[in-house]
């Protein structure tokens, strides 16, 4: 007898009757301030290539070079085959970067945190979790089976509230929040968060993707950010936003590194990342350990367009990092405005319900160092355009 798939028909077809079904632009050219898709040029507002790392010259350069050197592949998981110094390298450079004592590489920040809850927190134990916090963190607590307890967002009066609740229960526990919130580009309020953890004993983790390249010191992250260096325990980032390639790592004390090399199974099961990543990584962290010029632009570029929307009249949310929400309100009003701006030229897309809540989908703008003012200004006159044709804002003239 044949197996029944009906469902996956059946799951397709209502995915497209309700607009939910996503279709993703296929782009002809490398990843950077304008792209390539259908044979026309776009304005790229909607990748996390913050420090315009993607296609930098310097990392190319590397990556041949490595290339030539180590060759392509890792040959298996670390654990089987051996681990080439590059790697080694790469890690020791990161966890100097973040100033942590030292870091463990995965393939990518979604498998950081895949590796670095499980190990820490079992059955009898209670994860704190932000309830905002990324599809990457809450698939780990699912992982891990710790019973997980959702703290209202970026609230450490909650977060206190909660741990007094169990402060009897004699079981590990874990706080977990993401650094930067990747939908308003709102801050976690560390330092609070900290001290409400040290005061109840639990252990604290913080998932840096959208901090690192971004936050602190030259782009150190959330926690040189608010310096509680050694006050953290756990460090979660990737290497495919600011970073500008793809992989992921998890940093703390060397004791910690020790254990989740030991316990992690993405280090365990996955083959590591491969030479052109490692080569590239070392590159964009070399320069980025240097020099401040990438981020210091980043950070003027938001500015520049957040003024710019503001005195247009766009509601643009909270954010306090250079992601730049454009809240438009009802889900098919921003799905028009992204596609119409897409057909001016600006390629930026809509974020909907599940995503963020109902009543509040937005363009979110992801701003890059990649971005000259000429861009920003181009943008800015694409929005201004369709703002007032849909009467989202009020016409200036
Ligand atoms: C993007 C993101 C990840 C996933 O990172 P990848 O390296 O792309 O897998 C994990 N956590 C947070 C908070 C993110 O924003």
């Amino acid at each position: 007898m044949t197996v029944k798939k009906t469902f996956i028909t059946e799951e397709l077809a209502r995915l497209k009757q309700e607009g939910l079904y996503t279709n993703i632009p296929v782009i002809s050219s490398p990843q950077g301030a304008w792209v390539e898709i259908g044979g026309r040029k776009y304005l790229s507002c909607c990748s996390n290539n913050y420090l315009g790392f993607c296609n930098d010259p310097s990392l190319i350069e590397k990556v041949k070079k490595y290339v030539d050197t180590w060759g392509v592949g890792p040959g298996a998981v670390r654990t089987i085959a051996g681990t080439l110094a590059i790697h080694v390298e790469l890690e020791k450079k990161l966890a100097q970067f973040k100033g942590a004592e030292a870091a463990m590489l995965v393939q990518s920040g979604f498998c950081a945190n895949l590796s670095a809850i499980p190990p820490l927190v079992g059955k009898e134990d209670l994860i704190f979790s932000d309830e905002l916090n990324h599809a990457s963190i809450i698939d780990g607590c699912r992982l891990s089976r710790a019973e997980v307890v959702r703290f209202k967002h970026a609230s450490p009066s909650d977060l206190d509230a909660q741990l007094s609740l169990y402060d009897d229960r004699n079981c590990r526990k874990l706080v977990i929040t993401d650094g930067v919130f990747s939908m308003d580009g709102d801050i976690a309020p560390l330092p609070q968060l900290v001290e409400v953890a040290e005061k109840h004993g639990a252990m604290v983790m913080v998932d840096d993707a959208h901090g690192e390249g971004v936050l602190g010191r030259g782009g150190r992250g959330i926690v040189d950010h608010f310096n509680l260096h050694g006050r953290v325990d756990v460090e979660v980032g990737t290497l495919s936003k600011a970073f500008g390639v793809v992989g992921g790592f998890v940093a703390g004390s060397v004791e910690l590194i020790d254990y989740l090399r030991q316990k992690a199974r993405p280090n365990l099961f996955s083959s590591a990342m491969t030479v052109p990543d490692i080569a590239a990584n070392l590159a964009a962290l070399e320069e980025l350990s240097v020099s401040e010029e990438r981020v210091n632009r980043l950070w003027e570029n938001g500015r520049y367009l957040k003024k710019g929307l503001k005195n247009l009249g766009f509601n643009i949310g909270h954010s306090e990092t250079p992601i730049t929400p454009v809240i438009i309100g009802e889900a098919l009003d921003a799905k028009r405005f992204s596609a119409r701006l897409f057909d001016e030229g600006v390629f930026a897309g809509a974020i909907t319900f599940p995503t963020v809540p109902m009543g509040t989908a937005r363009i979110r703008v992801m701003v890059s160092a990649a971005h000259t003012q000429e861009d920003l200004d181009f943008a800015l006159e694409k929005f201004q355009m369709v703002g007032e044709e849909m009467k989202i804002i009020s016409s200036r003239k």
